[in-house]
C-alpha cells in the first residue's frame, strides 16, 4: 500500500504536535509537497548538503530533520549559502523537507526523555513543565452502545493522555431527560412529544484545551444525538507532559569523576567541558538537550547534583557555584540520538519503507586534542 509522505508527517505530528513548539521557532514543513508518495524516508538531526546528496544517491524523497532548515525569511534563492542549495536540491529532486524541533524537545517522551533513557534514569519527569499549556475536562452523555465509538472519536482526536499513559477515561451511568422540541429530529422519541428520560454515560476525559474545538467536532461527527449534550471545563492543571528539560535519578550515586566517564561513554563524547561543584556525589541529573543554559535555576530547584546541557557560555559556568555542576557536552552530542527516536518512530509503522538515519556527521564543531 502507497505510502504517503503527509501520512509520515502525520505520525510525527500526532507524537509531537506543531502547537507546542516555541514562537521563535519554524518547525513543520520546510519545503516540498507532501501529498506526494514517500520513496524512502532520511533522518537527520541538520539538513545540509552532504544530507541532501546522500538523499538523493538513495532515492529518498522525505528528510526528517530535528532543525529547521528555515528560520528568518529568505528574500531571494540564489543559492549563495547552504541554506539556498538545500531548498535548490529540494525542489529540483522533489524532496521534502521537515523538521520537528522545539515541539519535540517539549514532549514528555521526546528528545530529553532518549537522553535520560540513555543515562538510565529512574522516575523522569519533565524539569520546567510548560504552565502555559493548560487542560480541559470534556464531558458527554452518550448512550452505551455508542460510549466506545466517542472515547475513540476522542483519543484519536488528541484526548485523553496523562504522561506515560494513553486513553484515559472515566464514566458513570445515569438517566438523562429531554424533551424534543417540534422541530427536533430526536434519536428517540418524537417531534414535540412528551419528556424521554434513558439511560446513559457520563463520559470525561481530560483534553489540552487547543484540541478542545477538534474533539467536540469528532464527538459530533459520531452522530449519536442530533444535539450532543457536552461540558468543556477549564482546568488549573498543568500538563506535566509538555515542557523543557528532564529529571531524574541515578539508580546509584556515584562520585563526579565515575559519572563524568560514565556520561562520555553513555552519550558517545570525545570531549566534557564542566564548571561547579555538587554538594555530594551524583544522584539527581538534570539534562537538556542543545542550549539549556535557561534552565540552571529550574535543574537547582530540583535539587539537581548536576546539569547536562550544551551551548554554555564562558561567563555562565560561575553560575554553578557549589550548588550544581554543569556539564556541556556539545550541542550536536546531545540530541544526535534524537535520530533513533525519529526510526523507532516510524519504522514499526511502515515496514516496508526504506527508513534510515543519515551516514553524515552534520556537527559543524570538530575537535582537535
Ligand atoms: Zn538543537
Amino acid at each position: 500500500m502507497a505510502v504517503y509522505i503527509k501520512d509520515i508527517i502525520k505520525i510525527i505530528e500526532n507524537f509531537a504536535p506543531l502547537y507546542y513548539q516555541e514562537s521563535y521557532d519554524n518547525a513543520g514543513v520546510q519545503v516540498g509537497d507532501v501529498e506526494q508518495e514517500a520513496k524512502g524516508v532520511l533522518v537527520t538531526l541538520d539538513i545540509t548538503v552532504a544530507v541532501m546528496d546522500e538523499a538523493i544517491a538513495k532515492g529518498c524523497n522525505c528528510i526528517i530533520a530535528h532543525h529547521p532548515l528555515i528560520f528568518s525569511a529568505i528574500r531571494k534563492i540564489t543559492g549563495k549559502n547552504e541554506t539556498e542549495q538545500c531548498i535548490i536540491k529540494a525542489i529540483k529532486h522533489n524532496i521534502v523537507l521537515y523538521a520537528a524541533h522545539t515541539n519535540l524537545d517539549n514532549m514528555l517522551l521526546g528528545v530529553n526523555k532518549v537522553i535520560a533513557d540513555r543515562l538510565q534514569l529512574r522516575d523522569a519527569a519533565i524539569l520546567a513543565p510548560d504552565t502555559r499549556h493548560s487542560l480541559c475536562k470534556f464531558i458527554c452523555y452518550v448512550p452505551p452502545a455508542y460510549v466506545e465509538q466517542v472515547k475513540n472519536a476522542i483519543f484519536n482526536a488528541g484526548g485523553g493522555s496523562i504522561g506515560n499513559y494513553s486513553e484515559c477515561s472515566f464514566t458513570v451511568s445515569g438517566t438523562g431527560t429531554f424533551r424534543p422540541g417540534t422541530d427536533a429530529d430526536p434519536a428517540i422519541g418524537v417531534a414535540g412529544g412528551p419528556r424521554e428520560a434513558v439511560e446513559e454515560l457520563k463520559l470525561e476525559v481530560l483534553i489540552p484545551a487547543y484540541l478542545s474545538s477538534a474533539v467536540l467536532n469528532a464527538v459530533r461527527a459520531v452522530g449519536y444525538y442530533e444535539e450532543v449534550a457536552y461540558e468543556i471545563i477549564p482546568l488549573n492543571n498543568t500538563d506535566q507532559g509538555i515542557g523543557a528539560g528532564y529529571t531524574g535519578t541515578l539508580a546509584t550515586p556515584m562520585e563526579v569523576p565515575a559519572f563524568l566517564a560514565y556520561l562520555k561513554d553513555r552519550m558517545q563524547l570525545k570531549v566534557i567541558r564542566y564548571a561547579g561543584q555538587p554538594r555530594g556525589p551524583i544522584r539527581k541529573v538534570a539534562v537538556c538537550g542543545g542550549s539549556g543554559s535557561f534552565l540552571l535555576q529550574a535543574a537547582k530547584g530540583a535539587q539537581a547534583d548536576i546539569f547536562i546541557t550544551a551551548d554554555y557560555k564562558y561567563h555562565q559556568f560561575f553560575e554553578a557555584g557549589n550548588d550544581i555542576l554543569i556539564a556541556d557536552i556539545g550541542h550536536y552530542e546531545s540530541e544526535i540520538f534524537t535520530n533513533g527516536l525519529f526510526l523507532e518512530l516510524l519504522a514499526s509503522r511502515y515496514p516496508g519503507l526504506k527508513i534510515e538515519a543519515t551516514s553524515v556527521c552534520t556537527n559543524p564543531v570538530k575537535y582537535y586534542y
